[in-house]
């Protein structure tokens, strides 16, 4: 960990030195898209040095029942970055989900997800779509309180709080405010659950009295879904609480061409994690077949944090081209398209246009 912390802070002097980033490669497809990304980032010279941690599956198959080797949390609380695949977390049933665990225990309350259509290169429901979903990422029914009452009976908590949604509503203002976009439109489901999404429009509206400069507006969850499936063009940021922004997400990743698409950025106050939006894919695993541009969408976003901004435009440049030559993975090909390429040929052409 030594050698870590020396690398952390020699990046503090020294822009050339390299930062150490952890990297987790994930389950499923997580492999193959890590693979794909990290050769991109290298060859365009990102100042990363990559620690590899072992989160998921195959960790919990060896005994290890909260799915992390012990060493896991060292690393990453010493490289203060978490490059991370997919982890597959069993339905209904066995082991917590990482994703929470990593999220509560690293306190990364903000999940910042763009998703935009890349037209008319990749086939999209929705050209004008450009759209970034800030979702709350640590409370709502996914604070993981969840029990039995009887065999018959279970329930799970939808836990709230006013500092939770304070946090969450003003990162959104002020994201909007950096990024030059104009308005902020919160979801939530008010109109039954008065007290929870209740405080949560209270504060998206106290709040918002501080930012007159961005436009504001709040719709019921089940208008604003079927709006920004049908005319995402109207939104610019959104901001919503956790189980909502987990689904909403994926809606607009899936209408700009595909989940495999969109990358995502975990932020707290000591920590950033960056991932795809999508899930490790078990039905096209291993077949070279994913597409790795979510993964390195976030890779992006992570050298933006790092403050390696001409990589990230470099990385960004060079993806943009491969999608606009038609170099397109299967999930993404069209009319557009030249040639149908796997994972790691789709890595290839990327790196021959940096
Ligand atoms: P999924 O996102 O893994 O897959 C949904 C569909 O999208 C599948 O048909 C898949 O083939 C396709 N897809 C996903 N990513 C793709 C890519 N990069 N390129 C091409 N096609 C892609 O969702 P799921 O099947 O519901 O979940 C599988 C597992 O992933 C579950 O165990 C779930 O818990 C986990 N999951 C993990 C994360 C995470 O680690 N952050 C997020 C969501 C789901």
């Amino acid at each position: 960990m030594q050698a870590t912390l020396d690398s952390n802070l020699s990046a503090l002097t020294d822009p050339g030195a390299l930062v150490p980033v952890a990297v987790a490669h994930g389950d499923g497809i997580g492999p193959e898209i890590m693979d794909a990304t990290l050769r991109v980032l290298l060859a365009a010279g990102a100042r990363i040095q990559p620690l590899p941690i072992r989160v998921g599956e195959a960790v919990y198959k060896e005994g290890h029942t909260s799915g992390f080797t012990p060493d896991t949390w060292d690393t990453l609380r010493a490289a203060g970055v978490l490059l991370k695949a997919p982890i597959t977390t069993p339905q209904g049933g066995g082991y917590k989900s990482l994703n929470v665990t990593l999220r509560k225990t690293l306190g990364l309350y903000a999940n910042v997800r763009p998703c935009r259509s890349y037209a008319p290169f990749v086939p999209t429901l929705h050209p004008q779509t450009d759209v970034v979903i800030i979702r709350e990422n640590e409370e709502d029914l996914y604070a993981g309180i969840e029990h039995r009452q009887t065999r018959e009976v279970v329930q799970c908590l939808k836990l709230v709080t006013r500092q939770g949604c304070e946090r969450i509503v003003r990162y959104a203002f002020e994201y909007a405010r950096a990024h030059g976009r104009k308005k902020v439109t919160a979801l939530s489901k008010d109109n039954i659950m008065k007290l929870t999404d209740g405080l949560f429009h209270e504060v998206y509206r106290e709040i918002g009295a501080e930012y007159p400069d961005i436009a504001q507006e709040h719709q019921i969850i089940d208008i604003g879904t079927a709006r920004l499936a049908t005319r995402p063009e109207r939104y610019d940021v959104i901001v919503t609480l956790n189980l909502y922004g987990d689904i909403i997400s994926d809606v607009a990743a899936e209408i700009t061409g595909s989940v495999g698409l969109a990358g995502s950025a975990n932020i707290g106050p000591s920590f950033a994690l960056f991932e795809a939006i999508h899930g490790s894919a078990p039905d096209i695993a291993g077949q070279n077949l994913a597409n790795p541009g979510g993964l390195l969408q976030a890779a992006v976003m992570m050298l933006g944090h790092l403050g390696q901004h001409e990589v990230a435009e470099k990385v960004q440049n060079a993806w943009l081209r491969t999608l606009e030559d038609g170099v397109h993975t299967p999930d993404i090909a069209g009319e557009h398209t030249t040639q149908k390429v796997g994972t790691r040929e789709f890595a290839d052409a990327v790196i021959a246009r940096l």
